[in-house]
């Protein structure tokens, strides 16, 4: 009989329901910071649960509002939560709950873009890479604006083993809007096959959990929204630095319906393009007439090797960027163009 003795101690006390605290705090959702509440608990309940068992975890949620997850992951028995928030209107409210479960809750009124969450929690939490995944979860119902910048920075921190991941390989689980989280997850061939695909399945598990509808949030937004959850592998599946990684899928992504090394053309400078396209290709062994979104992870490895090996050869290769070429040359022309109206006068 003990365990429902245990449970209790750490759920939380009756309190307003959510949708009372917003009504309370006169709490307007903010388009500006891509604000859409989740106010029923079962769903909420229904979140949480995909990121594993949270019993005397530490948990950093991102972007907390009005705190229907927050009360979720309380509930779940995590023993230190971190909310990292951007608006001030909710943190009265969050501090009601942080009363309502002492020393468990921690409020951070920041952005978390650029919160150093290695320094939100001890040390003594560290796992080694490739030992099982430390007790730390982050979480969030994150806002649209954000999620694709933030994936982006926390997958470059994977690679790295910093920020979150300076821990050990820290879980993820949030939600995206459909389109996105359909990228997260697209397999080889499939029409939602892109540059996010590559940069998070080359570093980890993803998996998709399931889809909310839009009318699960308030206000309503255009779109479903899908829940992910990541676990760092072990063994990235490309092991070159991330931005050589990310500079290689981003440029072959370029023309997604178009035969790939239309894209990779674009690494180099005009004068050797063809030449390396060429010798890239043949280095990396791949039929050259297969479309960007048919290629399979070891294929983009292949290619950052070759591309990696070209490097080596000619340094200033690397910092080659097709679009800044074109910006500059756009410039030099609107100059030119510039100069001779002035004559003409
Ligand atoms: N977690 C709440 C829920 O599920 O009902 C709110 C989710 S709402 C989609 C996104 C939340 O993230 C809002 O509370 C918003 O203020 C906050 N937010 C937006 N940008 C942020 C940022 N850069 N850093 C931290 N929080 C942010």
């Amino acid at each position: 009989m003990a365990a429902p003795h245990k449970l209790a101690s750490f759920r939380l006390p009756p309190l307003p329901t959510v949708g009372e605290l917003i009504k309370l705090y006169n709490l307007r959702a903010e388009k500006q910071l891509s604000q859409n509440f989740l106010l029923d608990l079962r769903l909420t309940d229904k979140i949480i649960r995909q990121a594993g068992n949270l019993r005397g975890a530490h948990v950093c949620e991102v972007g907390p509002g009005p705190g229907g997850l927050t009360r979720s992951i309380l509930n779940a028995g995590a023993a230190d939560l971190l909310v990292v928030e951007k608006d001030s209107r909710f943190i009265p409210g969050l501090k009601l709950l942080s009363e309502a479960a002492p020393g468990r809750l921690r409020i951070v009124h920041g952005d978390i873009l650029t919160y150093r969450m290695d320094r939100g929690f001890p040390a003594k939490i560290s796992r080694r890479w490739d030992d099982d995944p430390p007790n730390l979860h982050i979480i969030g119902n994150l806002p649209f604006s954000v999620s694709t910048p933030l994936i982006i920075k926390w997958l470059e921190h994977v690679a790295n083993r910093t920020g979150p991941f300076s821990f050990g390989r820290t879980q993820l689980t949030l939600t995206f809007q459909k389109e996105v989280a359909e990228r997260l997850t697209a397999s080889t061939g499939s029409r939602q096959r892109s540059r996010l695909s590559i940069m998070s399945q080359y570093l980890c598990t993803v998996h998709s959990c399931f889809t909310i509808p839009g009318r699960a949030f308030v206000p309503k937004p255009e779109v479903d929204v899908g829940v992910i959850h990541f676990t760092p592998l072990v063994q990235p599946q490309i092991q070159h630095p991330f931005k050589l990684v990310e500079k290689v899928v981003r440029n072959i992504f370029q023309f997604r319906r178009k035969h790939f090394y239309k894209g990779l053309e674009k690494l180099f400078p005009e004068a050797c393009r063809v030449e390396l396209t060429q010798e890239m290709i043949q280095m990396a062994d791949i039929d050259p007439t297969l479309r960007s979104t048919e290629l399979k992870i070891p294929h983009f490895r292949a290619l950052c090797e070759a591309y990696a090996h070209l490097c080596s050869q000619d340094s200033s290769l690397i910092n080659y960027e097709y679009r800044e070429e074109l910006r500059q040359n756009h410039q030099e022309r609107r100059s030119k163009l510039l100069d001779g109206n002035m004559k003409a006068k």
